[in-house]
């Protein structure tokens, strides 16, 4: 289904790679530092989820341009808050004078609060922007959920959804053939009436769908940069309803909250009362404080006493 791995050590800039293999296409949580990626990784990232602006989150951004100045897909960067005024910034910081024939664009996506608005930036013209349509790009039937932080600037969480998808039931009496996708394609997109033709007779749609089985769909949340008291936590959850993974910073330990107020950050002890929240079935923790260095283990046990299937980095 897709495969998630930390650019970096988790001391260091934070970056989730998500990499789906049937559609040969990256997706970035955060992008921060890139160097240890390979060129091939960094062409085929063509969407990133941007928490919130700070460097350490922010730095790959180079990176990646760099290595898709002359590709024909754009590249799509979602964030909060005043992300494309910083894109355009960004954007505004590089000479351009010989890709006036490059094709690619970037497409950015600000969260306003009430909506997505988007600006492109195309290549050929210098990358100077222009406002496009709002509403959010297409994510290949992934479903978006975001929340806003408490990071003393925008800053969101994100959450994705894999794409529903359905299996026939073993017991299922029809040959196969060209109805199968037909029948879950309908089913996908909420069809109920009709019929499709199976081995040369016509079967109603309903009665098809009958043998269909819905799998389960994978969740991924991505918490980083935020305090995560209550009430946060609260927003999270009914932001995002019960996911399966949570891939959460966990900055201090809770010896430390007083830091973690003060840095509005998180406590490892929050990560994992968030983790038991929203019913996940694994935590992934990430993005400790360089104050901790060498301490992962003591966040691993603070955690794992509240919420046992605690990891620590891409484990
Ligand atoms: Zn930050």
């Amino acid at each position: 289904m897709f495969h998630c791995r930390l650019v970096n050590p988790i001391h260091h800039d934070p970056a989730l790679l998500l990499s789906l293999p049937q559609l040969a296409q990256r997706w970035l949580l955060d992008c921060g530092d890139l160097h240890a990626l390979s060129l091939h990784e960094l062409l085929q990232i063509d969407t990133v989820f941007v928490s919130h602006a700070h460097i350490d989150h922010w730095i790959g951004l180079d990176a990646l341009m760099r290595a898709q100045l002359f590709g024909e897909r754009p590249l799509r960067i979602l964030g909060p808050r005043g992300i494309l005024d910083m894109l355009a910034g960004r954007l505004a910081g590089y000479a351009w004078n010989l890709v006036s024939r490059s094709q690619f664009v970037v497409e950015g996506y600000e969260w306003t609060g009430s909506q997505w608005d988007s600006r492109h930036f195309p290549c050929s013209q210098r990358f100077v922007g222009h406002e496009a349509p709002s509403g959010l790009p297409s994510l290949e039937n992934w479903s978006l959920r975001w929340v806003e932080l408490e990071h003393g600037v925008p800053c969101l969480g994100y959450r994705l959804e894999s794409p529903r998808s359905y299996r026939f039931r073993e017991d299922c009496p029809y040959p196969p053939g060209p109805w199968i996708s037909a029948l879950k394609e309908a089913v996908a997109a909420g069809q109920r009436e009709g019929v499709l033709t199976v081995a040369g007779e016509e079967r109603r749609l309903a009665e098809l769908a009958e043998w269909l089985r819905p799998v389960p769909t994978h969740q991924l949340a991505y918490i980083t940069d935020t305090r995560l008291d209550p009430a946060t936590r609260s927003r999270v959850v009914d932001a995002f309803g019960p996911t399966r993974v949570l891939w959460c910073e966990a900055a201090f330990l809770e010896s430390q909250r007083e830091l973690a107020e003060t840095k509005l950050h998180s406590t490892a002890n929050e990560a994992a009362s968030l983790a038991r929240e929203l019913g996940c079935e694994r935590l992934q923790l990430f993005h400790l404080s360089r104050r901790t260095q060498g301490r992962a283990e003591e966040h691993l046990t603070e955690a794992r006493l509240i919420f046992p299937e605690t990891y620590v980095g891409s484990d």
